[in-house]
């Protein structure tokens, strides 16, 4: 089967965030079904639509797979769900959140998922890093800071 090219977002601002997207990258590495991943640099980026949170720390990764769409949104749910991510508020604080942004040219839209991701061209924290791994259009509407920390290695 042929693989298929994806780009992912990751997103913590809870305990230590750094640790908590390299947890991530390693668990998603471990399903043995991702090849070849990429990461962006890390950024440190203002939370987006509920502002009474700490920061996140953001990354971008792109990785081949031979995985279909909805298979891969099971590996990062429990992957979610194995950081002990708890959902309170919408755009509240979590310790983790995997966002799947493009999964090669497949356009998919069902009640569980969305792709290409609907805000990911709204959204600085995404398209930033992104731009490090694929050619974006960086037209970014929101005003949040987006900073860049160094170098991100899992
Ligand atoms: P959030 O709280 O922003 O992480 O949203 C999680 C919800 O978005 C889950 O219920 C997913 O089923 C849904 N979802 C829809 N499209 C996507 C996508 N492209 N990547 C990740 N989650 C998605």
């Amino acid at each position: 089967m042929d693989k298929e090219l994806c780009f992912m977002s990751l997103g913590s601002n809870l305990g230590d965030r750094e640790d908590n997207l390299k947890k991530a990258v390693n668990l998603l590495k471990d399903c043995g079904r991702v090849f070849d991943i990429k990461c962006s640099s890390l950024y440190e980026t203002e939370p987006v639509g509920y502002d009474d949170q700490g920061y996140f720390y953001n990354i971008c990764i792109s990785f081949t797979t031979d995985l279909e769409p909805m298979e891969l949104l099971d590996i990062t749910q429990s992957i979610e769900k194995e950081l002990r991510r708890v959902k309170t508020i919408r755009n509240g604080p979590r310790t983790i959140d995997l966002d799947i942004l493009l999964f090669g040219d497949r356009k998919v839209r069902t009640q569980r998922l969305i792709i290409p991701h609907e805000r990911m061209y709204e959204r600085a924290f995404v398209l930033i890093p992104l731009s490090e791994l694929k050619e974006v259009d960086v037209k970014i509407p929101e005003d949040k800071s987006v900073r860049k920390i160094g170098k991100f290695t899992f």
